[in-house]
């Protein structure tokens, strides 16, 4: 990556970070009340950066499970290179700086009467909602994969036991098996992701069982970094990485779980380890509240992400449409700070301010391996759009000591932000 990218980067980081605020109104304790739904990448920043904005909000994180498993870094447990423990963190930090945790599942919100309702039927009233549920499976949106068929054919994009549950099935097969991987149209979350996860398990086989093959079925004809991923590929998995795109027969219409058969237009892939990346939504409370439109993700106003939909809900994170913005951590992490400076000051009576925000996205092809992509992004047509001339990828032909930097970096990143929002 250039210099002058990475100042370009910086120099978004300090225009994301939130801002100084008027004085607010209300007293300490008795000020106006936050909810936000969701305590991963998004919702947990945003909480912490409200509190930081103006320690005087009333800041309350729903969140459904008592640890947050993390899915970036999660491909590399499957490829044997990294504990499922490095990928859990709890919610003790996040409630010492002075958040208000809830523990339970938020099932509804009443918009009007400006309360959300949990699971065990506990009401929270809230002067402003943040929803930040992440994703949902569309589970039946591919003919044969329901909740079941994830048993046999894990998806892993959610990670936790699904992602143990395909790791062990790799671990378990035999040298000379097929593995593939099925791999969704646009949107979903993490675009590198499933190319990232190709890498990872081919690593795997051609150090454990280089007798094996790894099949890429995919619904679209490019992905994120290609022409990395692609000439990384041929370097390191020649022979036994093969990616076939949509226009070659990769998009699979069925499966069948009790065989492990993936089918597409062109033919039928009997594996012996299947992983069906499947369609997504935003997590279902966003229907729920009645944010999410028809395309199950949730239309944001690009300078406050205040819903297009329903007012005084504020909408971050994968389950927001953002525009030119991939559904990444980083990219949850830079919203939620320019949604927190913007509640905050709403809740001011300040007017918002317009956010610039930046996202980049590390992959690693092999453990010393790290190939990114950037992007800066602001408001434009009622969208986020890309700023022209900002961001960029890992350069062509770099030599391998840049690409081990990279993986380097990769990992600094995940401390960084994971120390953010829960250390
Ligand atoms: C294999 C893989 C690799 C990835 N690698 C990277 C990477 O290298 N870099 C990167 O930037 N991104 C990466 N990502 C993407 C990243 O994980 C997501 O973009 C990010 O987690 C989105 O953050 P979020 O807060 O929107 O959702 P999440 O992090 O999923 O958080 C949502 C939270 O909301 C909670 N929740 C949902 N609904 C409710 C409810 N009704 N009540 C209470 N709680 C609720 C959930 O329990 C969860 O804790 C990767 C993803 C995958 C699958």
């Amino acid at each position: 990556m250039s210099g002058g990218r990475r100042a370009f980067l910086k120099s978004g980081v300090a225009a994301a970070s939130v801002a100084l605020l008027p004085a607010p109104l209300r007293a300490q304790g008795a000020g106006p009340r936050v909810v936000i739904v969701g305590g991963g990448f998004a919702g947990g920043s945003c909480a912490r950066a409200l509190r930081q904005a103006d320690p005087r909000l009333a800041v309350t994180l729903v969140e459904a499970n008592p640890t947050f498993t993390a899915c970036p870094f999660s491909n590399a447990v499957i490829g044997g290179l990294r504990e499922l423990g490095a990928q859990q963190f709890t919610y003790e930090r996040v409630a010492a700086a002075g958040i208000t945790l809830a523990r339970g599942t938020a099932s509804a919100v009443d918009a009007s009467a400006r309360s959300v309702t949990l699971a065990d039927g506990a009401r929270l009233p809230y002067d402003r909602l943040v929803l930040a549920p992440g994703i949902d499976v569309r589970w039946g949106a591919l003919p044969g994969y329901d909740e079941a068929a994830a048993a046999r054919m894990p998806h892993a994009w959610r990670a936790g036991e699904q992602t143990l549950l395909l790791k062990r099935q790799i671990e378990a097969m035999p040298d000379g098996g097929l593995v593939v991987i099925a791999a969704p149209a646009n949107p979903f979350r993490c675009p590198p992701g499933p190319y990232e996860r190709a890498s990872l398990i081919a690593h795997y086989l051609k150090t454990k069982k280089p007798k094996s093959k790894l099949i890429v079925l995919d619904a679209k004809d490019t992905f994120s970094k290609q022409r990395l991923f692609q000439a990384a590929w041929a370097e390191l998995y020649p022979g036994l990485l093969e990616w076939v795109p949509l226009s070659k027969g990769g998009a699979v219409t069925a499966v069948d779980a009790a065989t492990t058969t993936l089918v597409t237009d062109f033919g039928r892939h009997q594996a012996a380890v299947a992983n069906v990346i499947p369609p997504q939504k935003a997590g279902r409370i966003a229907e729920a509240a009645g944010v999410a439109d028809r395309s199950g993700w949730c239309p944001i106003d690009p300078a406050t992400f205040e819903s297009k939909l329903v007012p005084g809900i504020h909408v971050i994170g994968d389950a927001a449409i953002a525009g030119a913005m991939p559904k990444s951590a980083f990219a949850a992490n830079s919203q939620a700070k320019a949604c927190a400076a913007v509640v905050a000051r709403l809740l001011a009576g300040a007017a918002p301010a317009t956010p610039k925000l930046i996202n980049t996205c590390y992959s690693l092809v092999a453990p010393d391996y790290g190939i990114s992509v950037a992007g800066v992004y602001q408001p434009s047509g009622g969208q986020l759009a890309d700023v022209p001339g900002a961001g960029g990828v890992s350069p062509a032909n770099a030599p391998r000591g840049a690409r081990a930097a990279e993986a380097v970096l990769a990992e600094a990143w995940f401390r960084t932000i994971t120390a953010e929002v829960f250390g």
